[in-house]
């Protein structure tokens, strides 16, 4: 959401904001999301959550065809395609089927993005969203209403799993990137309402030593949180400022976290403070393939919202508990269709795909992070890769560490930094060096240096692993 005008905003009294907020948020509702069909969604989505996996699996089969169709009536690229390889919508049945046609790069999407659209451009009702590539190459997106209302059902249904009552409308606490306080004046409130949405809205650039004391007060003496969702870095960053302060932690029953890794300390840490349950939530921002974790901790597909290939590696075959590259096939934007999209991001293979929770849809281990963040190590035993995942699990048991930056500095060289809460004991930090040792092996050359702030890359978000780029 954005504030218009933050020059007037800012010096309006902080219940003329609450109003202001909550009348943007529902104009923003209003724009990008459909309401009416979020709803719809969401209960086919419930009733699909108990049906069998054939049923599921036929329903997913049918979405994607319905996408083919629309794509051959009005998206050059996908006209292009049947031209070219010669399907039919109607014959595409199986993953062999649709193997036919070629993966889809980032790239070739930015580079001709009105490929991808529909051919008579008409945009209206589809919202364009600039989304924040890690490594600083953004791309634009097109959603259609549609889409962005089924994605918030996908989210919805999530939020019910884990014992929200009405997934659509929550009282939650949401961290936001959004301007909603003046960053240049102290305020004695932390926050704003969107009464509208009973969300209590809280600015992390905002949330610093001061404002941590009233704002866990508020959220304590409000009492009906029932989600808290947002980046896990700005949940994570709450709840050590709150520690660090000495204040017990006001209870929230689950936090979904989502956009980045969450790492295994942040999960620990959330769920010792706020006492509830953490869960992590991934909708790959261009195409919007859900996937969400279940009761019993394991991540799941959303059949209904796309198709996800999990590919090997170039060079490599696929095997349980292996490294794959995601490439989706979302369902129901209709603005924008990108069919066999490789996402970037790699999925840890499941070493057990059966869930116990009963869902028999696709699960993967975990999200082990950009593709380009992999490293690639080169040492005198040979070449292997380390994935961001895998890195971040270095600082587990180590509650002083807010957060670390891995610099790969040379083939066989890594550069840490680390943002301390509170002084490390020499102990401590050979400890840490071990555990990288570990881990990385110890061919591999590790410095580990103590900082007071790691900057942030392009658009204000934090990398947690920098590979090397070859000599500069
Ligand atoms: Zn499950």
């Amino acid at each position: 959401m954005t504030v218009v005008a933050p020059g007037f905003y800012y010096r309006l009294p902080a219940l003329a904001q609450d109003l202001l907020v909550t009348a943007m948020g529902a104009a923003h509702r209003w724009r990008r999301n459909d309401p009416g069909e979020q709803r719809r969604f969401l209960e086919y989505l419930r009733a699909q959550d108990l049906r069998s996996a054939e049923q599921r699996q036929d329903a997913q089969w049918g979405f994607l065809r319905e996408t083919l169709r629309h794509g051959c009536r009005e998206i050059p690229y996908v006209q292009r395609l049947q031209r070219d390889v010669g399907f039919e919508p109607d014959d595409v049945r199986s993953l062999e089927d649709l193997a036919r046609l070629p993966i889809l790069t980032k790239a070739q999407v930015k580079d001709n993005p009105g490929d991808f659209l529909p051919r008579n451009r008409n945009l209206r009702g589809t919202v364009r969203s600039q989304t924040s590539g890690t490594t600083g190459t953004p791309m634009t997106s097109w959603y259609s209403r549609t889409a962005f209302a089924r994605q918030w059902a996908c989210v919805s249904l999530l939020r019910e799993w884990h014992g929200v009552s009405d997934g659509l409308l929550p009282h939650r606490i949401q961290l936001t990137g959004s301007p909603v306080l003046d960053p240049a004046r102290s305020n004695r409130r932390p926050f704003r309402w969107n009464h509208a949405a009973r969300t209590m809205v809280v600015p992390v650039n905002a949330v610093g030593p001061e404002a941590v004391g009233p704002l866990l007060e508020a959220i304590r003496n409000w009492g009906r949180a029932e989600v808290m969702e947002g980046y896990p870095s700005a949940l994570y960053s709450l709840a050590l400022l709150g520690k660090s302060a000495d204040i017990e932690g006001p209870q929230i029953p689950l936090m979904i976290t989502t956009a980045e890794k969450l790492t295994p300390t942040q999960r620990v840490v959330l769920q010792e403070y706020f006492g509830g349950r953490v869960v992590d939530q991934y909708a790959f921002s261009e195409p919007g393939v859900f996937v969400g974790e279940c009761e019993k901790g394991k991540l799941h597909l959303f059949p209904e919202s796309g198709l996800m290939e999990l590919l090997p590696l170039e060079g490599k075959v696929l095997v349980p508990g292996g490294l794959a590259r995601i490439v989706t096939t979302s369902f129901h934007n209709t603005a924008q269709i990108l069919l066999r999209y490789d996402t970037g991001d790699l999925a840890r293979v499941a070493e057990h795909p059966s869930c116990e929770c009963g869902r028999e849809t696709l699960t993967i281990d975990s999200i082990e992070g950009r593709q380009s963040d992999l490293l690639r190590i080169e040492t005198g035993s040979g070449i292997r890769y380390l994935t961001p995942a895998l890195l971040s699990t270095a600082y587990y048991g180590f509650p002083a560490i807010f957060r670390g930056q891995i610099v790969q500095v040379a083939p066989g060289a890594l550069d840490v930094s680390v943002e301390l809460t509170r002084p490390f004991g020499e102990d401590e930090m050979q400890a840490l060096l071990n555990r990288f040792g570990v881990i990385c092996g110890t061919d591999l050359q590790v410095t580990i240096r103590v900082t007071d702030e790691i900057p942030l890359g392009a658009a204000g978000k934090f990398r947690a692993v920098i590979p090397w780029e070859g000599p500069k």
